[in-house]
């Protein structure tokens, strides 16, 4: 059977660290190295006569920091950064914020929520209390969550030499149009993987960058987080392909912040909708019985989740859980200060997983 899901790829690589590539009038791309298993975020450069805007800024730390100034001095030909567009609040994304914007002089461009989600997110993650304390033990996670917690903590930490988030913004709304490059790009705001994710979209150029919304071959993590602990982001997450598929026609090239640009988006949004019905399917099949969310996680993710993504793999399987509590599939029993799911109509079951369905690479991590 051919899988109905064929995307294709005009690019075989990425560039090279230090170098960019153009793939499209003004539009430029470029790479950054992550530590964590993605490996490299992309970035892009759209080029005016007067400067550059940056789309993405890449990790905090001395790597990304010294490889934008290589890009200054060898591939922007002398003109200023003078925009930086951050798609969303993780760190990969506007991790070098700060230091653009102190160097430069440039202005952040972010959406509202994106923005104060990031300048909250060391709060967020400033240490166990009794809600997330009570929040993984409902999920029936036994480990050392309060201990992993500290850890994270350190790993989100900013460094001396790390420059905080700019204190000061330019909203993006959807719908706004943004001059760059010499085309208007249409500003669309998408949520289920953070909250208001900008993606700009030119009709003319036939491009979307994409960020984190759309990526071809991992899926962008959709969390229930402890500081949200009855969050339904799912919901949005579905909602926000269904009207992606409505707004973008197919033949246009997806530049994603991870993977490579592909062709191919009404393909891959619907199936990322699809993985996420069979998934939801997958665990209202195995909650016939009481299950907690820790009891689903051998039959969402067919590889060994230890410390970090089994504690993001938790946040994903409970997101799937809520959608499926809002759509009355599900209900929830507390017993002994654990959650357990049961499927209220088991008889409404049967196996309906789309045709030519192939596991996805689920990617439990802050992308
Ligand atoms: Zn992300």
């Amino acid at each position: 059977m051919s899988d109905p899901y064929t995307l294709t790829y005009p690019y075989d690589a990425p560039p090279a660290n230090g170098t960019i590539q153009e793939v499209a009038p003004g539009v430029y791309w470029l790479q950054m190295p992550l530590p964590m298993s993605l490996k490299y975020i992309n970035l892009y450069l759209l080029e005016d006569d007067d400067g550059w805007t940056v789309i993405d800024t890449g990790i905090r730390g001395d790597e990304t920091r010294e490889l934008w100034q290589t890009i200054a001095d060898d591939c922007l030909q002398g003109k200023p950064i003078t925009r930086i567009v951050c798609t969303h609040m993780h760190p990969d994304h506007t991790g070098q914020a700060g230091y653009l914007f102190e160097t430069w002089r440039a202005p952040l461009y972010m959406s509202f929520r994106e923005y104060y989600q990031a300048r909250n997110m060391f709060t967020m993650m400033s240490g166990p209390n009794w809600q997330m304390t009570e929040y993984f033990q409902r999920t029936g996670l036994t480990f050392d969550f309060q201990g992993r917690i500290q850890n994270r903590k350190s790993d989100f930490q900013p460094q001396q030499q790390d420059r905080p988030i700019p204190p000061s913004f330019i909203r993006l709304t959807d719908g706004d149009t943004f001059r760059a490059s010499g085309q208007d790009w249409q500003i669309l705001t998408g949520s289920g993987h953070s909250p208001e994710h900008v993606c700009l979209y030119s009709p003319d150029l036939r491009i979307l960058i994409s960020g984190d919304q759309i990526l071809p071959i991992i899926t962008s993590n959709v969390s229930v987080f402890p500081s949200e602990p009855e969050g339904n982001p799912m919901v949005g997450w579905l909602a926000s392909h269904e009207r992606f598929k409505q707004l973008l026609p197919n033949d246009i090239l997806v530049l994603p912040a991870h993977n490579l640009p592909f062709y191919g988006v009404q393909e891959r949004l619907q199936q990322l909708i699809d993985h996420h019905e069979d998934r939801m399917l997958i665990i209202e099949e195995n909650c016939v019985e009481p299950s907690t969310a820790v009891d689903l996680l051998p039959h969402l993710f067919n590889r060994k989740l230890e410390d970090h993504t089994r504690f993001m793999a938790v946040g994903e399987c409970i997101a799937h859980i809520h959608c499926l509590m809002g759509r009355g599939r599900l209900e929830r029993i507390l017993d002994n200060e654990v959650y357990h799911y049961r499927s209220i109509d088991p008889s409404l079951l049967k196996r309906a997983h789309p045709k030519g369905h192939k596991p996805l690479a689920d990617t439990p991590e802050v992308t």
